[in-house]
Formats: structure tokens, C-alpha cells, sequence
């Protein structure tokens, strides 16, 4: 997608608080209220999902969902743990973002009316015996050091997506596909966050479920933003960028003139004429495409 077009997809999904635009705009926007609404809307992944069909889902694909939720957890509560260990932020935010994974595979339990198995376990508690296990070896070893902590973290995050490259391979569904290209794209993330710190720190990860090739692969990419589809293509709407701009206010009444701050707090954040309201075409001074 050209830039300035995926510029403004971002600025059309923006929330629109109808703040004034910067004075001396010169923007002819159809003015607040012509976009959309400024409701909170659901994530553009749940409207994404729910507009998928449901079909039918083999026993095996059931024990799958079932299964990957409760790995989730395993991350989640591991690296709560770590965190309470350690106080190294990076184990509390990534344990914020294995809590929207479980919610992810929630969607799935729900549509398919699956019993829960994270429905009221404690930390640490597992109905599958591997993850409980799992569970108490990974966090004994992580509580050693904080580089024992990190590659505690880029072990789990190995270890989910061999888990979901199998799975992916055996689901045909497209709603299952959708929810674990998702998990995937997490946890690539999430271990280049920690194999990164690892490496600065002079102790590399080396892999130890997906192939080393696959992990260089994975360490060498950028770090992915959005929300991603049944083959892992970016969703509209969600793309690099959409972090920052989210949190932002909106650009008035067709006031931007493209002189507003690009960081999402200030009033200019939609700005070339009209951006951000409708139909703008996003073609202003324009903000870094972040
Ligand atoms: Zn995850
Ligand atoms: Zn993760």
C-alpha cells in the first residue's frame, strides 16, 4: 500500500473527538462529524473475526484452541512471575500482551461454545500435565538471573510458534487461522524483544524448537505492527503507525494545515486538507508513517 494511502486508512480509523485543528488551517475538510464515529468501536481484529464464518470444527482443532489458550497463560503467568522476580519491565508488558493473546483464543472458545480450561486456574495451574510442568521448571530457572529470565522468555516464545506453525498447518478453519496468525505475530515479536536484550547482554538466544534458521529469520525482521488475517496479511486500518496516531485527538472541524505534532497527543495529528474526516486523502505534510 502506498504510504499516503495507508496514511490515511490510519487517520479514517482514528476516533474523532472533534478538537480544533491548528489556527490558520487551511483545510477544507467536510467538517466533525463526517467520519467515524467517535464511539469506542471493537478492536478492528474483533470486527475482522466476527465477519468470518464459522464452520465446522473437528475434535482435534477443539483440543488445538483449548490447548493454545491455556499456553498462553503459560506465558502470561510465567512471566508474572519474572516480573515479581526481577521488576524488569519488559516481563509486565509482555505478560499485558499474552493476556490479549488468552483473549484472542477466548473468541475462539466462545463462538464454538468449548469449555474454558484458563476459566478460574490460578497462577501457575494447568489442566494440561506438560504446561504445569513447564510452568514450575521455567520459572525456577528463570528467578536465577535476569539472563536466565530472558531466555526463559525466548524459550516460550520459541516454543509457541513450533506449536502454532503445527497447528496453523492442521486447521483449515479461517476464524482459527485468523486468531493464531495473531499469536504468531506476538510472539515473534516478543522474541526478538527478548533474544534483542539477550544479545546486548552478550548471551544470544539459540533455538531450541523452531529451526536456528527460522529464528535468525525471525531476529533479522522488524519488529510487526497490527492486526493480521487468516494468512497473516495486515489488516486495513491497523497498520505500522496506529499505535501512536490511535491515542491522538483527531483533527477538528477541517482546521490542519500539517504544521501539528506527529506524536499523536497534539491537535495536528490528521493533517493535510480534510484528512481524517471521511474522505481526506491523507495528502498534507503528513505525519513519519511510524
Ligand atoms: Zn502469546
Ligand atoms: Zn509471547
Amino acid at each position: 500500500m502506498k504510504k499516503t494511502a495507508l496514511l490515511a486508512a490510519l487517520l479514517l480509523a482514528t476516533p474523532l473527538l472533534a478538537q480544533p485543528g491548528p489556527r490558520g488551517g487551511q483545510g477544507n475538510g467536510p467538517g466533525a462529524g463526517a467520519g467515524a464515529p467517535a464511539a469506542p468501536a471493537a478492536s478492528p481484529f474483533v470486527t475482522y473475526f466476527a465477519s468470518l464464518p464459522k464452520e465446522p470444527l473437528g475434535s482435534a482443532e477443539a483440543a488445538e484452541i483449548a490447548f493454545l489458550r491455556e499456553e498462553e497463560k503459560l506465558a502470561r503467568d510465567v512471566y508474572r512471575a519474572l516480573f515479581a522476580a526481577h521488576g524488569d519491565r519488559a516481563f509486565a508488558n509482555i505478560a499485558a500482551a499474552e493476556q490479549r493473546h488468552m483473549d484472542l483464543v477466548k473468541l475462539l472458545l466462545d463462538r464454538y461454545e468449548l469449555a474454558d480450561p484458563a476459566a478460574a486456574t490460578a497462577p501457575g495451574e494447568f489442566e494440561d500435565a506438560r504446561l504445569a510442568a513447564l510452568y514450575t521448571d521455567l520459572v525456577a530457572k528463570g528467578k536465577v538471573s535476569l539472563v536466565e529470565a530472558l531466555k526463559v522468555g525466548a524459550t516460550i516464545e520459541d516454543l509457541d510458534l513450533a506449536d502454532l506453525a503445527k497447528a496453523l498447518a492442521a486447521s483449515d478453519n479461517r476464524d482459527v487461522d485468523a486468531v493464531m496468525q495473531n499469536l504468531a505475530k506476538g510472539s515473534r515479536n516478543h522474541l526478538r524483544a527478548f533474544a534483542g536484550r539477550l544479545q546486548a547482554l552478550g548471551a544470544p538466544y539459540a533455538a531450541r524448537y523452531l529451526p536456528a534458521d527460522d529464528v535468525a529469520a525471525i531476529l533479522a525482521a522488524p519488529r510487526e505492527r497490527g492486526a493480521v488475517d487468516e494468512i497473516g496479511k495486515l489488516l486495513p486500518g491497523t497498520g505500522p503507525g496506529l499505535g501512536r496516531m490511535g491515542r491522538g485527538r483527531g483533527p477538528g472541524a477541517g482546521a490542519g494545515n500539517g504544521t501539528g505534532t506527529c506524536d499523536g497527543t497534539g491537535p495536528g495529528a490528521g493533517t493535510g486538507p480534510g484528512a481524517g474526516f471521511g474522505p481526506g486523502d491523507g495528502t498534507g505534510a503528513g505525519c513519519p508513517n511510524r
